[in-house]
């Protein structure tokens, strides 16, 4: 069966808005490699559909460039070329998501969020576009709307982290906290959405894949995040370091 109809199957909206998180390795081997399966996921979405993947840089000690600056190697071939292709538009910040289709614009534009996936961000926009999420190979532990959800839901946790931007003509250092740890327990979001039937899972390719609406990722977690904000977090006897960090982070109640 052709990808663009087993995406189809898999409930692929027409017409609509798909952020996809993809592990090209995952799915091969596909006919025309990374560029045949972006080509399939346009199909899906049609012509009046966006197709939506991260591009942010990996790379926090240089000012990034939306027409040269790679795509983070994290993030795979398909996001590299996908943002490489004629016409995809990308956003102007280091936290950058790429997209194609007549939503493009509106999702990747904006100035730097800080946190990276804040209310303004991409990703947040895709939620405002009420867009699907299409983890193609990848667990929850990839899908970063997870990480808008937390910032929704007022996680108390920030990491220290730091970006280098031009301001002036010059780099400049900008220094801020980040709701990140290892993102392991984002694996919980597949119980969630899967005990309301909100989440359609089969094969795309040689890959397992999972496709849920932005918004009901982010309403179930939020709901998860208020009865416990550190939800998400390896417990201290797990011996995570990222997560250890994140917890440390938490200033203590006062009573
Ligand atoms: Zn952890």
């Amino acid at each position: 069966m052709a990808l663009s109809e087993q995406l189809w199957g898999l409930g692929v909206v027409p017409g609509g808005v798909l952020l996809v998180h993809a592990s090209f390795r995952a799915v091969r081997p596909v006919a025309g490699g990374p560029e045949g399966l972006i080509d399939a996921l346009l199909t899906a979405v049609g012509p009046a559909g966006t197709l939506v993947m991260p591009s942010w840089t990996g790379d926090d000690a240089t000012p990034f460039d939306p027409a040269s600056t790679p795509a983070s190697p994290d993030l795979g071939v398909v996001a590299e070329c996908f943002r490489r292709r004629p016409g995809v538009a990308r956003s102007s910040h280091p936290f950058a998501f790429a997209a194609l289709g007549p939503q493009a614009q509106a999702i990747v534009d904006g100035p730097l969020p800080l946190p990276p996936h804040a209310p303004g961000s991409p990703v947040d926009r895709v939620h405002g576009h009420d867009g699907q999420v299409l983890l193609l190979g990848v667990g929850h532990d990839a899908d970063t709307t997870l990480h808008l959800a937390e910032l929704l839901a007022g996680v108390p946790y920030r990491v220290p982290h730091h970006v280098t931007i031009v301001r002036d003509g010059r780099p400049v250092r900008i220094e801020y906290g980040e709701n990140d740890h290892c993102c392991a327990g984002f694996a919980l979001a597949d119980g969630w959405l899967r005990a309301e039937g909100l989440q359609q899972e089969g094969p795309v390719g040689h890959a397992h894949a999972r496709l849920a609406r932005s918004r009901d990722i982010v309403r179930l977690a939020r709901a998860r995040l208020a009865a416990d904000p550190l939800v998400f977090l390896h417990p201290p006897e797990a011996g995570c370091a990222e997560c250890d960090a994140a917890r440390a982070s938490v200033a203590p109640q006062s009573s």
